[in-house]
């Protein structure tokens, strides 16, 4: 059964949003349609906002309104050093437990040879000419530790050899207030390699 073809129209490009299905694409629809009070221009209104004002900082590829970002302009942060993370989700984890210390890079992705996500693909080499440029003297590289974001960070590191920066990778082990028990092989090596002195 087909409903009207507004109503189909909106079903299917609810569809297109990840994680949801026809099911809850037609449960939205009929919110949508039975919504009072402005709410359906609002929404539309936001969605248009977001198309037309969203860019991304031209120094550090964060996504936002003014270009640089409130991040690269705040003069309280250390400049010399800069957190490398893979989305812009990612940076806001790592400044909701560092708040106003940082910098940070950007990268959109990782390299992923089997889907065919190459080096050019992510901000690597815009990285490096900012390091160039701005004169940082750390890079903490925050990719995930699976295997690719630990090729992105060795790749990174590689890169960067010939500058004169510190490069660091952020450590990786058991989880605090975890117990070892429950923690697979690999994490337990890790944290052993990444064990350090009291
Ligand atoms: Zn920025």
């Amino acid at each position: 059964m087909f409903y009207p073809g507004p109503i189909e129209r909106l079903i299917e490009n609810l569809t297109k949003l990840p994680g949801i299905g026809r099911k809850t694409a037609t449960r939205l629809t009929f919110f949508l349609l039975n919504s009072k009070g402005g709410y359906i221009s609002e929404l539309s209104e936001s969605l248009v906002d977001v198309k037309e004002k969203i860019k991304l900082c031209s120094v550090c590829f964060n996504i936002t309104d003014v270009d640089p970002c409130i991040i690269c302009t705040d003069p309280r942060r250390d400049g010399s050093i800069v957190c490398v993370v893979e989305e812009a989700s990612h940076m806001m984890v790592v400044e909701s437990a560092n708040p106003g210390r940082y910098k940070y890079h950007i990268l959109h992705g990782v390299i992923n040879p089997i889907e065919g996500i190459g080096p050019d693909e992510v901000r690597i080499k815009e990285l490096y000419d900012r390091i160039v440029r701005e004169g940082i003297k750390e890079v903490i590289i925050a990719t995930n530790p699976n295997m690719e974001g630990n090729t992105t960070a060795h790749y990174i590191s590689e890169i960067l050899k010939p500058l004169e920066v510190k490069i660091t990778r952020i450590a990786s082990g058991i989880p605090i207030g975890g117990d070892i028990i429950y923690i697979d092989p690999l994490t337990i090596k890790s944290s052993i390699d990444n064990r350090k002195n009291l």
